[in-house]
């Protein structure tokens, strides 16, 4: 089978992860600081701080905020459920707004339709890499005195505007789940333009000490830590880290092989009447972290038909982007108009994208979609 998707993983990354074994410090320490310092310049943050997860970053994010009971925050319907979980986890409610048909993204007029006077912050994710157009979003957000977090989980290397995601965000989530194109294992980055919100998600991060555990490792004399706030563990392993700056540079090698596949697959898939796939807006350069194409009514077949079609010809997709609000998790839980994130999820795929895809291999999916398109006329 051809997979989906696979890690782009060398003796590099091995060899990395065992030298902080061997060097005997494996909890956050120097390559954790030093894994910051990198991606903070990858992405023109002027602050990073590694954490466990994309997940436990967006928790912080909306804890940072101070959101907590009786807030709304408004996420994604389509997206990963941890999106909206996020909101749950400070006791606020997440609002589901709708997406844009084009690129599957919020925008200003899909959050406009959901804010009230409860609305205290908006979560915009750039799914699957691409762009989304956040400086309506910002502004929208400015007028009326909320938050604006960038989940950018799948968005490293992606640019908006020509500059790398996420430039400028008051607050971004980053996720390397090997899922993603730079993975860790598990992990993830928050970053900030801010020097105050990145401190304190420093002390957030590691049970709300007054010192960190290097801190005090490095310092000659004993230091007391105080517990200035409840905190959690979100820490970033050395290990982690050590993993993670190979990846970071490789990161722009992954990003331009997944473009130069993107455009093999958009150039031999054009034309397939009923058969669309994800490009780049104009505003900027998705990194194809996952690569979709959305059957319209004219493809002879349903998604789910053409998932069986590329699996019998030893080709593993996957159906597209999830819908949260259909989840048993969030059964029963208010929302609104949603018509184009329901036909985006039933009607969307990912194809197989990953470094190390060979070029007779994508020809193996490329035929096998064409195969289906021709397989029968429309009933
Ligand atoms: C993967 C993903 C997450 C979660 O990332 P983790 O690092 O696995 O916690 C959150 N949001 C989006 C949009 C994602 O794609």
């Amino acid at each position: 089978m051809i997979p989906v998707m696979k890690p782009w993983l060398g003796e590099e990354e091995a060899d990395a992860a065992a030298d902080a074994v061997r060097s005997g410090w494996v909890a956050q320490g120097p390559r954790v600081a030093e894994f910051e310092t990198r991606f903070a310049e990858r992405v023109a943050a002027p602050h990073a701080v590694a954490v466990s997860s994309c997940t436990t970053a967006l928790h912080l994010c909306l804890h940072l905020l101070g959101i907590g009971p009786g807030d709304e925050v408004v996420v994604p319907s389509f997206s990963f459920i941890a999106t909206a979980n996020c909101a749950v986890y400070v006791g606020a409610t997440p609002v589901f707004a709708d997406v844009e048909p084009e690129d599957g993204n919020l925008s200003r007029r899909t959050v406009e339709a959901v804010l009230t006077d409860r609305t205290r912050a908006v979560i915009v994710v750039h799914q699957g890499g691409v762009p989304a157009d956040v400086e309506p979003l910002q502004a929208l957000c400015q007028e009326r005195g909320i938050a604006l977090v960038e989940d950018a989980a799948c968005a490293a290397g992606s640019t908006y505007l020509e500059a790398p995601v996420g430039v400028g965000a008051t607050l971004a989530a980053w996720s390397f789940h090997p899922r993603k194109l730079l993975t860790t294992g598990e992990g993830g980055m928050l970053t900030t333009t801010e020097p105050d919100l990145a401190a304190r998600a420093r002390r957030l991060r590691e049970h709300g000490m007054s010192v960190s555990a290097a801190e005090r490792h490095r310092s000659r004399q004993p230091v007391l830590e105080s517990y200035l706030e409840v905190g959690f563990n979100y820490r970033m392993t050395d290990i982690q880290a050590g993993v993670g700056l190979v990846q970071l540079r490789k990161l722009d090698a992954m990003v331009e092989r997944r473009r130069a596949l993107a455009a093999l697959y958009q150039e031999a898939l054009a034309g397939i009447p009923g058969l669309r796939t994800v490009r780049d807006p104009e505003r900027g350069e998705s990194n194809y972290q996952s690569f979709w194409v959305e059957l319209g009514p004219e493809f002879p077949m349903s998604r789910n038909e053409l998932l069986g079609a590329l699996a019998d010809a030893g080709v593993s997709a996957r159906a597209g982007i999830m819908a949260a609000h259909r989840q048993p998790a969030y059964a029963g839980h208010p929302h609104g108009d949603l018509s184009t994130t329901e036909r985006l999820t039933d009607r969307t795929l990912i194809l197989p994208l990953y470094h190390d895809l060979a070029v007779e291999d994508q020809d193996i999916v490329i035929g096998a979609v064409r195969a289906a398109a021709k397989s029968r006329a429309v009933s």
